[in-house]
């Protein structure tokens, strides 16, 4: 398949999701951030949007919670253009009953190339990149022009 150019916008939807043994990690994370996040759209899965809600007054978009599907529904946001970073403090120390969903997020960022950080320093160089509050454009899949023999 070819790919095509598509923008991620300057103001970004960024996904949230921690495992229970990462949240406090996140939440620290969150706060720590908390004035450029405020400036961003915020979605995430169940538990870990209501606790950075509580703990930090952000506003989060809650999906459902990771065990019963939102790991899942943000992967269906991530193909249809509506989350432009993820940020998954995936824990790497326990078995997970929902691995299977887990895998097909990170597997679904990578697809659509957005930028994806799985720990706080990864997180910190991600969104004090210049491009986190500019528009920047990256290469996805032209799969409309697979379609049509091109
Ligand atoms: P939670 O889901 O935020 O509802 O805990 C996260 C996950 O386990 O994937």
């Amino acid at each position: 398949m070819e790919f095509i150019s598509q923008p991620l916008p300057a103001r970004k939807r960024v996904a949230l999701v921690a495992h229970d043994n990462r949240k406090g990690a996140l939440i620290e994370w969150c706060s720590r951030h908390r004035q450029l996040l405020q400036r961003h759209q915020l979605l995430g899965t169940g538990t870990t949007g209501s606790k950075i809600e509580a703990a930090t007054g952000l506003q989060v978009e809650k999906l459902f919670s990771g065990p019963m599907g939102g790991d899942q529904q943000l992967g269906a946001k991530i193909c249809q253009g509506e989350i432009d970073l993820l940020i998954f403090f995936w824990d790497p120390f326990e078995p997970m009953p929902h691995d299977p969903d887990v895998k097909a997020l990170l597997r679904i960022a990578a697809v659509w190339n957005i930028p994806v950080a799985c720990n706080s320093s990864s997180a910190d160089m991600m969104v004090q990149s210049a491009l986190m509050e500019s528009a920047f454009e990256r290469e996805v899949p032209d799969y409309q022009g697979y379609l049509a023999g091109r």
